[in-house]
């Protein structure tokens, strides 16, 4: 690792005194009056009008008819994927997975919280790529996917940043195939696609409370769905399926899921001020797009048929800037060479100096864990007789975003003074 407070190119520069953080909560106040609220009136377990309200609030918010609320983002995808599972498959003998030896498609460039629930079901992933233009799932390779496995009728995508994918087409295409949509837009809550919220395209769709998200409750996922009954299966699952008896009576397997009500205090408070939120990432995205201009990189993109919410701001070196860099499973080289840099140097630099970036999310297909699995790039099977790592970026658009892209500090408690230091040291990576 260079040495940055010895690097000339760095000269001047000081350390952050107080950390500048990827995306950290922000608490407003109110969220202690409702978590206050829950202790002095006793109701801290997973049923109270926290959880009430918050389900209620979440549904309306993205346009849905029924919100269940959850201990995490994973868990509401667990449920979703199984309830689209035994809507597709029927349901399981106990001790199976729904999706034993099915396979799905999945989202490849995201977090494997995306598509572990298809394994947890027994189900096996099918990765397809990621488009440059949203930096989501590709529709062309999807439909390539459905060439080479005509059988598949479950596809679990992901909003990637708070940037909608091109949603619209994915949903054609499943229905084409009489496919269902498991939507993850943990990291897209309050973003829209065509005026219409993400959250709202899945048979099933998801949200997620987690601590760096947009809005937090510390945990705490949500399922979103307009069918009544799914609503009040999946609330059952997560309380674990006991049926209507004066005793434990039990039909189905059950889930120890179901949101706390301390949890939906914190998430009470902090729900109306996502608008908020998403005003300051959003602030923070257009002064890193001008304050980067003059160098040879781009912000993660989006189109004009999106409003993203902005959670992260990211940018991707262009080619002819990379200098050359090799990663390994757990560790990252570079040349430093003038006029160039690569993702590794500038998260380096800005961790020298106290503030923090991450790389772009590794795709899914390139992770030890599922390297065996297939893998469909636009032009077909990614994995085909040659390894995904030689495979040229052209045609493995996710491998090429994770080389040459990474996360900036987008913490909304960012001052702009800080965010231009911030640019300053990324454009001094470049001297
Ligand atoms: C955060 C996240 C999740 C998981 O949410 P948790 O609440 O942390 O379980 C799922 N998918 C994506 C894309 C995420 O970023």
């Amino acid at each position: 690792m260079n040495n940055f407070f010895t690097d000339p190119r760095f000269d001047g520069i000081k350390p952050f005194e107080s950390k500048v953080w990827l995306s950290s909560p922000t608490m407003h106040g109110d969220e202690q009056k409702w978590v206050d609220d829950a202790i002095q009136t006793n109701w801290v377990s997973t049923v109270g009008e926290n959880i009430d309200e918050v389900e209620k609030q979440v549904a309306e918010k993205v346009g849905r008819k029924f919100a269940v609320a959850l201990s995490t983002g994973t868990a509401a995808l667990h449920l979703a994927i199984k309830l689209c599972g035994e809507k597709l498959y029927g349901k399981p003998a106990v001790g199976h997975g729904v999706l034993e030896g099915k396979r799905v498609f999945a989202s490849d460039m995201t977090f494997d919280a995306t598509v572990n629930p298809i394994c947890y079901e027994g189900g096996i992933p099918v990765f397809i790529d990621t488009e440059r233009d949203t930096w989501n799932m590709d529709p062309a390779a999807l439909m390539q996917a459905f060439e080479l496995y005509p059988d598949v009728r479950l596809i679990v995508v992901a909003h990637l940043y708070g940037t909608p994918g091109k949603i619209d087409v994915i949903k054609e295409i499943a229905c084409r195939h009489g496919a269902l949509i498991v939507e993850d837009a943990a990291e897209s809550f309050g973003a829209a696609y065509q005026h219409v919220q993400t959250g709202c395209f899945g048979t099933a769709s998801i949200l997620s409370g987690n601590g760096n998200k947009i809005v937090t409750g510390s945990g705490g996922g949500f399922l979103l769905t307009d069918d009544r009954e799914d609503a009040d299966k999946v609330r059952k699952w997560s309380t674990q399926s006991r049926e209507n008896a004066p005793w434990y009576q039990h039909e189905e397997l059950g889930y120890n899921y179901r949101m706390s009500n301390l949890i939906a205090g914190v998430l009470r408070g902090q729900i109306p001020y996502l608008e908020e939120h998403i005003g300051q990432k959003k602030a923070i995205y257009k002064r890193y797009q001008s304050g980067l201009a003059d160098l040879p990189v781009k912000m993660n993109p989006y189109g004009v048929e999106s409003i993203p919410n902005f959670w992260l701001s990211c940018l991707i070196i262009d080619e002819e800037a990379m200098c050359e860099t090799v990663r390994g499973e757990t560790d990252a080289l570079y040349l430093r060479e003038s006029k160039k840099s690569c993702p590794t140097e500038i998260l380096e630099a800005l961790a020298a100096f106290s503030a923090e970036g991450r790389p772009i999310w590794k795709p899914m297909h390139l992770q030890p864990i599922y390297r065996t699995h297939p893998f469909v790039t636009a032009q077909g099977n990614g994995r085909g007789s040659t390894n995904a790592y030689i495979a040229s970026s052209s045609i493995d658009v996710g491998a090429d975003i994770f080389r040459r892209g990474l996360c900036l500090p987008s913490d909304n408690k960012m001052t702009p003074e800080q965010q231009d230091m911030v640019i300053d040291i990324i454009h001094r990576c470049f001297l």
